[in-house]
């Protein structure tokens, strides 16, 4: 069994559903158990930051599909949900990131994991932190609560734990 961590975004309305529908759209299949969801958070944009703000999450789940294959899976996701790849950052119905895959150091065409760009996003940090705060980034060889405290706070302010209103737009 091996355990990875995938970072959830969103900008695109309903942006809570698609938060949902991809994590429902994980969880069915049988080889494939989430385990912790961590809160959803409103984030601003960055790389390219003339778009609406995000909902990010993190999940850490269990499987024993490798991590090629997880991929795969993400990637069949974010094309049932909409995905379109115009703007390099740009927009997105849904964006599914393998951040962590047990300790493992990977660096193929298409895969590299850890991520390559987790240990510098406030909106990944933060809500790693949340589900497990003593988790090394193997590459940097530092805990996501380490790292996160190097992030510059004017950075950290633009992740906010966002709260569902009421009939308010997602
Ligand atoms: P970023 O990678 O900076 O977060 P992005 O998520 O917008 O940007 P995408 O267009 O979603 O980038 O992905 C580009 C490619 O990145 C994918 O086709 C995939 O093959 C590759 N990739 C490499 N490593 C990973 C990883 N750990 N998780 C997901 N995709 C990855
Ligand atoms: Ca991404
Ligand atoms: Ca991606």
């Amino acid at each position: 069994m091996s355990r990875a961590y995938i970072a959830l975004g969103s900008n695109i309305s309903s942006r809570e559903g698609y938060l949902k529908q991809a994590i429902d759209a994980l969880a069915c299949h049988d080889l494939i158990t989430i385990k912790k969801q961590s809160s959803i958070y409103e984030t601003d944009p960055v790389g390219y930051e003339d778009q609406e703000r995000f909902l990010n999450q993190v999940i850490e789940l269990d499987t024993t599909y490798t991590a090629l294959e997880l991929l795969n899976i993400c990637q069949m996701i974010e094309n049932e949900l909409g995905r379109k790849r115009e703007v390099r950052w740009g927009p997105r119905t849904i964006d599914l990131d393998i951040l962590l895959y047990n300790q493992e150091n990977t660096m193929k065409d298409q895969l590299i994991i850890p991520h390559p760009r987790m240990h510098e996003r406030a909106f990944v940090l933060v809500p790693l932190v949340e589900l497990d705060p003593n988790l090394t980034i193997p590459t940097i060889n530092k805990t996501v609560r380490e790292q996160l405290s190097l992030i510059p706070n004017q950075e950290k302010r633009g992740v906010i734990k966002w709260i569902k209103r009421d009939g308010a737009e997602e």
